[in-house]
């Protein structure tokens, strides 16, 4: 178990040392800020809608370790994705960092099984979900509110 673990903080430490899809996206149909004031977490999420998908994501800002990769591998996973894929997905991956008894998530949530380690530790699970949270701010809100974790 600890090789597993060592494993997934590799994950997570390669997407905070080059996090995918960071910077501004121009132009961008919806965006969104998120703060964890908890951590001092803030990121601004940039999104490109095609429809109801999600056509182009990006993010930029600054954060821990988690927060940063969570972003990075949630921009790779939403690429495509309807509101309601994207919803869904949250939800999985929200039970996942939160709930004591969850077990094995399936293959759905991908590389995000990296993050389930984040439930021994509350403070930590802010950090993970701020861009998830962020994410659906932008995709809900017409007019960009900013989005707190408090
Ligand atoms: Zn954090």
């Amino acid at each position: 178990m600890s090789e597993l673990r060592d494993l997934y903080q590799e994950v997570i430490l390669d997407h905070n040392k080059r996090p995918r899809n960071f910077g501004a996206l121009e132009p961008a149909d919806r965006r969104a800020i998120g703060h964890n004031p908890l951590c001092g977490d803030k990121l601004t999420v940039y999104v490109r809608l095609d429809g109801t998908r999600v056509a182009d994501v990006r993010f930029e800002g600054q954060g821990c370790a988690i927060s940063k990769a969570s972003a990075s591998m949630m921009t790779e996973m939403v690429k495509g994705l309807s509101r309601d894929d994207i919803a869904a997905l949250f939800e999985s991956f929200h039970h996942l960092v939160t709930a004591p008894d969850a077990g094995d998530e399936g293959d759905h949530l991908g590389k995000l099984t990296v993050f389930a380690g984040v439930r021994e530790y509350p403070t930590r699970v802010k950090c993970a979900t701020l861009s998830w949270h962020t994410l659906r701010a932008a995709l809900e809100d017409e007019a960009p509110q900013p989005v707190t974790t408090e």
